[in-house]
């Protein structure tokens, strides 16, 4: 055991916990032990249960985000986030496999979407949706790197002739499953869709194929709760609501700056804003 004594002050900068079985699933209940994270294995609780201990007032802890572009067929962020997210949600739609029907807009933002997939899931935690679109205008926005990693497993990216071929590789009825993409194309040719899916985001799908298929699981991705800052970055006290004297925090580890649903690529302005204004706090 050491002790490192600090003479101006201590900035907590341990992160999110998503990779923490036991503390994330206290907070959200609704997560599987066996579901992977796409953060690194550091993204643990214990920081953050050890300045809870000292006083730190706690902060919308149990809000938790996860990825709704992830598969279960790779491990961790993997590549699925950029070829749903920049392909087949965009070319393309995302249907329940067990009948044939979509259940979301493919953009809408990603608690709506995670949540949507989790319903599927909680009834049968097998039963991952699949997302597809016609392997002509799939992966058209993406380089070709991204695509080739994402084929190299086998795995990920499933390659099928017909809309016949989807429903019998992943169990899906088929004629539903035609029936959700003439639906979709209906709505593309109106400039309505069902879902609410963005204009400038429908476009056919060839509805002869063939098609380029991913399965869906979100994954833990962000925890937006944490402990609770001022605009100083100081830790508030759950005893007092004011400073704890000597104690900063940024990033990830904080909570209350995104709300319920984090926007994607603000984590890192957060991090960095707070991480500086903490250190000229201190210095
Ligand atoms: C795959 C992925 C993609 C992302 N993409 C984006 C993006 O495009 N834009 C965006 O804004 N945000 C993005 N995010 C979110 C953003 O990256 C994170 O919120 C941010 O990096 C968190 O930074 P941090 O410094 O708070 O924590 P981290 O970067 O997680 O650093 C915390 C460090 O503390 C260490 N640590 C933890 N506990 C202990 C302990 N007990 N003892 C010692 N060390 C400990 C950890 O190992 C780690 O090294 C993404 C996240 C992931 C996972």
């Amino acid at each position: 055991k050491k002790t490192l004594k600090a003479k101006k002050g201590v900035v907590l900068a341990a992160g999110g916990f998503c990779r923490d079985k036991i503390f994330r699933k206290l907070q959200d209940p609704r997560i599987p032990d066996d579901v992977d994270s796409t953060n690194h294995a550091g993204a643990t609780a214990g920081v953050l249960l050890k300045a809870f201990e000292i006083g730190a007032y706690p902060v919308q802890v149990d809000w938790i985000q996860f990825g709704p572009w992830a598969s279960p067929d790779e491990k961790g962020f993997g590549t699925a986030p950029i070829l749903t997210q920049q392909g087949t949600f965009k070319y393309g739609i995302a249907v329940d496999v067990r009948t044939g029907k979509r259940f979301m807009n493919e953009l809408a933002d990603r608690k709506t979407r995670a949540d949507a997939e989790f319903k599927i899931l909680r009834e049968d935690p097998k039963a991952y949706p699949i997302t597809f679109a016609d392997t002509k205008m799939a992966f058209k926005d993406l380089s070709e790197e991204v695509i080739s990693k994402g084929m190299a497993s086998g795995k990920l990216v499933g390659e099928c002739a017909s809309l016949d071929e989807i429903a019998s590789k992943y169990g899906v009825p088929a004629d539903a499953l035609k029936e959700s993409v003439k639906k979709y194309n209906e709505g593309v040719k109106a400039k309505k869709d069902e879902f609410g899916k963005q204009e400038s985001a429908l476009s056919e799908i060839n509805e002869a194929g063939p098609f380029y298929v991913i399965r869906l699981s979100p994954k833990p991705h962000h925890t937006m709760g944490g402990l609770k800052i001022n605009t100083k970055a100081e830790v508030l006290s759950s005893k007092t609501n004011k400073p704890i004297p000597g104690l900063w925090a940024a990033g990830e580890i904080t909570g209350g700056t995104h709300g319920a649903s984090r926007l994607g690529t603000v984590a890192i302005t957060d991090c960095i804003v707070f991480g500086m204004i903490a250190g000229e706090q201190i210095a």
